[in-house]
């Protein structure tokens, strides 16, 4: 074992990585936890404990889980695979090392581990901001997912197939690029399994399709499987291009299942990742308690409809409520019964506004709707029946008798199409909802208008298509 190490040490350090090196499991385990490598490479045959205990070790601990393992086996054994794989190895090499194929290997793991390492970084400052819950950990579940096979030999295609659908997974077979092609196009795949030695529509391999599929926007993270003679530079080239995994003909069926279920682990693992990021992101622009767009999220999306230009550019009605004498609910019934009034305040407004007008919730008890593309009148008549709206049905709350009725006073400005500044609107609209609350509360000051009569609003105007 001695030598081999040396050898392997010899050749990534040649490569420009720094190497750590371990002569026994425990020896290992222990440099792992204090060094946090980026990728283990670990004997299978070792004194004391073997490599599968090891890598169980690594795998189970959730500060090492995520480092990938490389496990070295003996070329012939596929037991020996199969037991790493299901010891949560990443991958193998197996002995006599082939230096394109290891180096290729290594790259690419580490390059994974990177992508790995920066989802998760990203996803524990969204979990420390308390915007999500921690942990990809049920990652690993195993989930029955869809499978895109790759291959023109029918004998081949149908035994991978069989092997694939004995785990409860689901497989489209295509038998050529074109197929292949139109497959992705309509629909979504955890893992796609390709032949590399196929006459991919009169390319010389399968190499020009790999990377076909790798700029495709609908598979670029698709983890993808390579199928391949044994031929290590076509191989090393493959995983260069950015496939995950290879196996070599002729298909051992226990190693495709284990290997398989190493690509649907990780790709259920950056499914997650990705999720938590996006409600992370969308968290930023969101308020907790209604739901509603917060101040940051209005400013973005006024700027764009006000810096908009020709066409593109439309009528804007800005309307700013706050609720009448809010602090007296609270006072009274307390704080909880205030978030009630508020949630179900947000939801009456939301709900009589059309889809692409926006509600957003600027300060405790203070909302501002913008209304896109409607005429003065129009908008009059809307900021006026939003405002009965509120005032003539009470919202359910925990209160002795189940609701509670507010009011709420209304400060607008129509900006028609004119050139404008936010932090003017802005200031606008809340100077009329200053001069509502002034006015005695439970009213609209609409810019230019005054206080608005209920009685002159009482009916929607008759308004001509286009107007
Ligand atoms: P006015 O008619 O002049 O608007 O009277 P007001 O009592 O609503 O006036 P003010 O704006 O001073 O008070 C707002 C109150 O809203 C203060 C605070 O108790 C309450 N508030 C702000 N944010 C929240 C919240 O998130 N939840 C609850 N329950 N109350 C809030
Ligand atoms: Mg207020
Ligand atoms: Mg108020």
């Amino acid at each position: 074992i001695m030598p081999n190490v040396k050898l392997l040490e010899a050749k990534l350090k040649n490569e420009y990585y720094n190497v750590l090196c371990a002569y026994s499991g425990a020896e290992a385990l222990d440099v792992i936890q204090n060094e946090r490598p980026d990728l283990v490479l670990l004997d299978v045959m070792m004194p004391e404990m073997d490599g599968f205990e090891v890598c169980r070790r690594i795998k189970e601990n959730p500060e090492t889980e995520h480092i990938p393992v490389v496990m070295v086996t003996a070329l012939t054994d596929s037991a020996d695979r199969v037991n790493g794989l299901e010891a949560g190895a990443d991958d193998f090499l197996t002995k006599p090392l082939d230096d394109v194929a290891l180096m290729a290997r290594v790259r690419s793991l580490v390059r994974l581990k990177m992508t790995m390492d920066e989802w998760r970084a990203r996803e524990n400052t969204a979990t420390s901001l308390g915007v999500i819950d921690g942990g990809a950990d049920d990652a690993r579940k195993q989930e029955p997912a869809n499978v895109l096979l790759i291959e023109d030999q029918d004998f081949e295609a149908e035994k991978i197939q069989q092997t694939i659908e004995s785990d409860g997974h689901m497989v489209s077979v295509a038998s050529s690029g074109v197929e292949a092609l139109d497959l992705i196009n309509h629909y979504l795949f955890d893992v796609i399994v390709m032949s590399l030695d196929m006459d991919h529509d009169n390319d010389d391999d399968g190499l020009r399709f790999l990377s076909h599929l790798r700029s495709n926007d609908k598979t670029r993270s698709v983890p993808i499987l390579m199928v391949s003679q044994d031929d290590s530079q076509k191989i090393a080239r493959g995983l260069e291009i950015g496939a995950h995994d290879y196996i070599v003909r002729p298909v051992d069926k226990n190693e495709l299942r284990a290997r398989l279920k190493t690509q649907i682990r990780r790709r259920r693992f950056q499914e997650k990742l990705k999720a938590n990021y996006e409600v992370s992101l969308s968290m930023a622009l969101t308020d907790t308690l209604t739901g509603l767009f917060n101040r940051r999220y209005l400013n973005v999306h006024m700027e764009k409809l006000l810096k908009a230009e020709g066409e593109r550019r439309k009528s804007i009605a800005v309307l700013m409520f706050d609720i009448d004498h809010f602090k007296a609910v609270n006072d009274t019934h307390g704080h909880t019964v205030g978030d009630e009034v508020l949630k179900g305040f947000s939801n009456r407004i939301k709900g009589r506004l059309r889809s692409f007008d926006i509600l957003a919730r600027t300060g405790g008890e203070e909302f501002v709707a913008v209304l896109v593309d409607v005429p003065l009148e129009k908008a009059c008549y809307i900021a006026e029946r939003l405002r009965r709206s509120i005032a003539e049905d009470p919202f359910p709350a925990s209160t002795e008798e189940g609701e509670l009725s507010v009011t709420t006073s209304i400060g607008a400005v129509y900006l028609g199409t004119d050139i404008a500044e936010i932090d003017d609107v802005l200031d606008q609209v809340d100077k009329h909802l200053y001069e509502a609350k002034e006015g005695g509360r439970n009213q609209v000051v609409f810019a230019d208008k005054g206080k608005l009569e209920p009685d002159d609003y009482r009916e929607a105007p008759r308004l001509k298509v286009g107007e």
